[in-house]
């Protein structure tokens, strides 16, 4: 019987396998750093979200023992029951205060935070206008949340106008799109969604998991990075911040909506208070010292004008996420392979989350790179472009 009805699984995994979308675990073991122990390998990490290189940072590591020597390691139940502790409203003021809203709400992971606020605050009767390069996050939440969903244009204003102009018989309108795309890297048109949503009196929801920390003068992320106000916002501490975690910002009274009305909140177990200390070391580094961030953006652009110069399609808007266009999928999977042997580790992406023919090496930069390291990706790349004839 159990052979039976496994039998469908079996062959569901090998159409996956056909299709090439087969995924496969690599093991990391070493903390994360610019250079990292790989299945026995030593190599330089260039696609992790660590851009800040917090995540191994000793000083969040002392400040998470501290934590959990006096707060154990679990949070023992949600939020609304045995979970939440002093850490939590700690994190949730600091949050408000670092992103400059009135109010914060903290969720176990930036997953969670989309999906939860979304389906909470759009539903029946509404329309959803949606990026079309937006997260799978974004995507689940536009889903569970019973609206009509309208995909635009990626970027295009013009496109979303005119989706907008037709959505008026809607009872709300929201606009949800990425503030930085993680797959190329580029930033989101936001003053001019903002006053869109003006005239249409539509909602703004962004999703700023890939900008919290490192775009904008302080870090603070796209609002300050397009000096403009959004409705809402949601992030991740994944990334930049280097911990574990999501939020959303915005109003206090729709934070306080979305704590009687996130089901994704409200049934999920309190991050622990570890976790929670370490983020709270993170945002007070990231707002004390300015040199973390003009280090990133410093190798940012030497890596892109280096490639560029090389003749590769380097795509982005000098965020941490440097895009490199390779074309078809085993081409750019090669790519990655000969990266490696390089001592290079940066994965390949292929459709379908990028569109075909425009598979690419996804790099992402980190502060804590040392001028060697920029120079090995930069040869690394070069070899293996003109091996395979990408350059
Ligand atoms: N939004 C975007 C744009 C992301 O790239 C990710 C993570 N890949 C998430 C949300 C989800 O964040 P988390 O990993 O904290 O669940």
């Amino acid at each position: 019987m159990l052979l039976q009805s496994e039998n469908w699984v079996e062959k569901e995994i090998e159409l996956i396998k056909e299709r090439g979308l087969y995924r496969k675990f690599r093991t990391i073991e070493s903390i994360p750093s610019p250079q990292v122990k790989i299945e026995g390998i030593e190599m330089i990490m260039a696609s992790s979200n660590n851009y800040l290189g917090l995540s191994g940072d000793q000083r969040l590591i002392d400040a998470a023992i501290k934590a959990i020597k006096s707060y154990g390691v679990g949070s023992t139940g949600s939020r609304l029951t045995t979970g939440n502790t002093v850490w939590h409203g700690r994190l949730e003021e600091r949050l408000a205060q670092f992103k400059q809203e009135e109010a914060a709400l903290v969720f176990s992971s930036g997953y969670l935070a989309n999906v939860g606020v979304i389906s909470s605050i759009a539903g029946k009767g509404d329309v959803i206008l949606s990026d079309q390069l937006n997260h799978a996050s974004l995507i689940d939440g536009c889903r569970l949340s019973k609206a009509k969903s309208v995909i635009y244009r990626h970027v295009d204003c013009k496109d979303l106008e005119e989706k907008l102009k037709h959505s008026q018989a809607y009872q709300r309108r929201f606009i949800v799109t990425d503030s930085v795309f993680s797959m190329d890297g580029n930033i989101a048109p936001l003053q001019e969604i903002v006053t869109l949503a003006k005239n249409y009196q539509a909602f703004v929801i962004v999703d700023d998991a890939h900008a919290t920390g490192v775009i904008g003068e302080n870090g603070r992320g796209a609002s300050e990075h397009c000096n403009t106000e959004i409705d809402i916002t949601i992030g991740t501490l994944s990334k930049a911040i280097g911990t574990e975690g999501g939020f959303v910002t915005g109003s206090k009274t729709m934070i306080e909506f979305l704590r009687n009305q996130a089901r994704s909140f409200i049934f999920q177990t309190a991050l622990p208070p570890g976790s929670i200390a370490a983020t709270l070391k993170a945002i007070d580094i990231i707002e004390t010292n300015r040199n973390l961030q003009e280090r990133l953006h410093r190798w940012i652009h030497r890596l892109r004008n280096q490639l560029t110069d090389y003749g590769f399609d380097v795509r982005g808007d000098g965020t941490p996420i440097v895009p490199v266009v390779i074309g078809e999928a085993d081409k750019a999977v090669q790519f990655s392979e000969l990266l490696e042997t390089e001592g290079v580790f940066a994965p390949a992406i292929r459709p379908p989350t990028v569109p075909e023919g425009e598979s690419r090496i996804r790099m992402t930069v980190m502060a804590a790179y040392e001028e060697k390291q920029i120079k090995q990706i930069c040869q690394a790349f070069y070899k293996a472009g003109k091996e395979l004839g990408v350059i």
